[in-house]
């Protein structure tokens, strides 16, 4: 089946208030356990390469061919969309899009505000002629991520708003105190300022940094207008702790499949988790 845009699933998704989560690809492990969840809880999803992984997982071209066999060959009837997460330039964003992805994040949260909407409109300048959707940030979400750190900013409203309309992206994340990794704490979320931009930009807001956030907050966050959720972090530290437990208990098993596969079904588990938290099983 084709990759969808997110365009429609999140309008949806914000109309009957519920979000669609985005689950980030880390090989193909993640793939075969992300879809097997989705399938089996009939939820649309979408799966994600952060741009600063695209290589390592062996370029643009190879992940839109493994994720579309993998929906083939597991025949995956549920929306599935192919997303460039943090997307660090026009041209891996046109990069993207050109190797087959549905959907796209241009991130140009660092750059000054005219900076980033003007590039983000190119980018949906080539996006929306081809149907694939784009996603775009305001402020920054702190923490590590892919090896980086960075500090929160929340994003301004106003800014926030001449994003939305002058570069006429499909989903805005709105940086609101929410960090990627692992929080030192309990995660502080900005409602009231959720609220407003919420009101004020009408699209669908993304939630990055979800791991970890409790789900009276998630869903405090889904009920201001946030229609996508991306989880990463927790995906990762289940597949770690299983592969380390299962290395402990089996000090004499080497072969691959055996020592992987618990860590492939713990993924699934925290994906199917994580769907039915953002209420998006059987949505299709
Ligand atoms: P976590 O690190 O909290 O899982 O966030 C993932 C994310 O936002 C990817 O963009």
């Amino acid at each position: 089946m084709a990759f969808v845009s997110m365009t429609h699933l999140l309008k949806e998704a914000k109309k009957d208030g519920y979000a669609v989560g985005q689950f980030n690809i880390n090989g193909e492990l993640w793939v075969q356990a992300i879809l097997r969840a989705a399938e089996r809880l009939k939820s649309p999803v979408i799966l994600a390469s952060s741009d600063r992984i695209v290589d390592y997982l062996g370029g643009f071209k190879t992940i839109v061919q493994m994720v579309r066999s993998l929906t083939d060959e597991m025949k995956i009837t549920v929306p599935v969309v192919l997303h460039l997460d943090h997307g660090q330039t026009v041209e891996r964003c046109i990069a993207a899009i050109d190797a087959g992805y549905s959907s796209v994040m241009y991130d140009g949260s660092s750059l000054p505000i005219a900076e980033n909407i003007l590039n983000t409109k190119k980018v949906t300048d080539y996006a929306h002629k081809k149907f694939v959707s784009v996603e775009a940030e305001v402020g920054s979400v702190g923490g590590m991520e892919d090896g980086l750190i960075g500090g929160i900013k929340y994003a301004d409203l106003e800014e926030c708003k001449r994003l939305v309309k002058e570069a006429n992206v499909d989903a805005l994340a709105a940086a609101l105190g929410s960090v990627h990794g692992k929080y030192q704490g309990e995660p502080v979320l900005g409602f009231p300022e959720m609220n407003a931009i919420s009101e004020a930009v009408q699209i669908p807001l993304v939630l990055h940094g979800a791991s970890g956030i409790p789900l009276n907050q998630l869903k405090k966050a889904i009920q201001f207008g946030h229609a996508k959720i991306n989880i990463n972090t927790e995906c990762n530290l289940a597949f770690r702790k299983t592969l380390q437990e299962t290395l402990v208990e089996n000090p004499d098993i080497f072969e691959p499949r055996a020592l992987l596969l618990p860590s492939m079904m713990a993924i699934q588990n925290v994906v199917e988790e994580k769907m039915r938290e953002f209420d998006s099983v059987n949505r299709v």
